[in-house]
């Protein structure tokens, strides 16, 4: 379904092979889509981006998913830096139907892990699922792509969004504290091969065979810290049934659980499985619009001890006064502030939850990150400028788009005539992208270093032109 021509490698024969006697398999199809181009999609921001692309086809497994007939230059649009919009492969957004399916009926708030997030397209879309009450954690173990989760998530802009990196296992050590827990596993890829072609030169059966181990393991480590009742997505990006069905089967085997039903209309294309009473989806490129994925849900039936939040003590922060001015409703927050005296903004019925976490993970984004104090000054946080929960009254710079490049490179800047001294947020098409200081003869930009864009851009091109 995808248009023009991919020229791959060719599909690993012992790939085809463990997929003779899957449902939905069909070899022939299956081999001519591998040679067409993988599929652009992305997710708008419902606050930020819901107006943008509004000639492109709609993702129809997702009310904000839309289709782009080309893959333009995301890294020189600002609107991408904006957290206007995400990059992501229309299958993963499947999500999005099977957590409305489960949940469009839930009662009291949930607290929920996304395991495996980085670089946060699963987690994003949570985001903005979720509600004010519910919790996101959202985890990274590896260290390096810790980081991207962050940021991506800072340009998400939701208040009760958590990032933490931490390993499967320190999850273990908070039993039955999640109501649900999306273990997007990292596995041998093959359900990306038209996206990446290294995940087809380097897939072997022996790397299918370890990342199934792993993915057990993975499961095994955070199994606790999910509720009686508490209900475990579980995706890859991968065709093969050892690291997919096999991992369900597992599953029922060595835990109490349950099957969870979902609707899937048919005319979406993605592929039911239904075998010993499991029950899963698989989308393959050949009879749907989108990459390799597969998904099932699971219910805990394995009876744990309730949770209950430990004691303790509120604690007032006065600093916090002067970063309030920059929220839109400064009195709907409790303050925490970190041992570099950052202080960060949560809901306050989620400061439970932070004396709880605080202790057990590495909690690298605690809500939203408000700045820090500075002699007679505030330095607000970058967070801040990509919040949804900003104040709508800052000071603003409407920039050209070549003023926003410049800005994200972190180049230098003229103030225009006319701009107040002091903070503004530099600001493209209506969208914030950070802060900046107009001083009396220059401008401090404060775009973090490690955020800004690196690579050399075509001059004087439309990105999405
Ligand atoms: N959910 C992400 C998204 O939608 O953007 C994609 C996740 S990717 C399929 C799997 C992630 O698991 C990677 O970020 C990888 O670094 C992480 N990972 C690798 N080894 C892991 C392990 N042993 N335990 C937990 N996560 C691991």
């Amino acid at each position: 379904m995808a248009s023009s021509a991919n020229q791959l490698p060719p599909i690993p024969e012992a790939l085809l092979q463990s997929l003779a006697s899957v449902p939905g398999f069909e070899r022939r199809s299956f081999m001519a889509a591998q040679q067409q181009a993988a599929v652009c999609s992305v997710r708008l921001h419902p606050l930020k981006g819901y107006d943008l692309f509004p000639e492109a086809a709609p993702v129809p497994w997702h009310p904000l998913g839309r289709y782009l007939d080309e893959r333009p230059l995301f890294t020189a649009d600002p609107l991408y830096h904006a957290g206007a919009y995400y990059v992501q492969e229309a299958s993963s957004m499947l999500l999005h139907h099977c957590w409305q399916s489960i949940f469009s009926e839930k009662k009291t708030p949930l607290r929920v892990l996304d395991l495996c997030a980085a670089p946060g397209g699963k987690s994003s879309l949570l985001a903005s699922l979720l509600d004010e009450k519910d919790l996101l954690i959202s985890n990274e173990v590896i260290r390096s792509r810790a980081g991207i989760l962050h940021e991506n998530m800072s340009r998400w802009g939701y208040t009760n969004t958590w990032v933490t990196s931490n390993d499967p296992r320190d999850f273990g050590r908070l039993p039955g504290y999640f109501d649900a827990l999306l273990i997007d596993a990292p596995c041998s890829g093959s359900g990306l091969f038209r996206k990446d072609v290294r995940a087809l030169t380097g897939w072997t059966e022996a790397n299918v065979s370890l990342c199934a181990s792993r993915q057990k393991r993975i499961i095994a480590d955070a199994w606790p810290c999910l509720k009686e009742g508490g209900v475990l997505i579980y995706a890859t990006c991968s065709f093969s049934p050892e690291e997919d069905e096999d991992i369900l089967r597992y599953l029922t085997m060595e835990y109490p659980v349950a099957s969870i039903a979902m609707d899937m209309p048919a005319a979406w294309g993605v592929t039911p499985i239904e075998a010993n009473g499991l029950r899963a989806f698989r989308c393959f490129p050949d009879r749907m619009r989108g990459e390799g994925f597969f998904i099932a849900a699971l219910r805990k039936e394995e009876p744990a001890a309730p949770f209950f939040y430990p004691r303790f003590r509120k604690a007032a922060l006065k600093k916090a006064d002067e970063a309030a001015r920059y929220l839109l409703k400064p009195g709907n927050y409790a303050f925490q502030e970190d041992p570099r005296q950052q202080v960060s903004a949560i809901y306050p019925w989620h400061e439970p939850d932070f004396h709880f976490l605080d202790g057990s993970l590495y909690l690298r984004r605690c809500g939203l990150n408000l700045g820090q104090a500075a002699q007679k000054d505030w330095i607000p946080g970058h967070d801040l400028a990509l919040s949804i929960d900003q104040n709508e009254a800052l000071p603003k710079w409407p920039m050209s788009q070549s003023e926003a490049l410049n800005f994200l490179k972190k180049e230098s800047l003229e103030a225009p005539v006319g701009i107040a001294k002091g903070w503004c947020l530099a600001s493209y098409k209506g969208r914030s992208l950070g802060w900046l200081k107009v001083l009396g003869n220059r401008v401090n930009n404060y775009l973090p270093k490690g955020w800004r864009i690196r690579m050399d851009l075509p001059e004087d091109e439309d990105p999405l032109a």
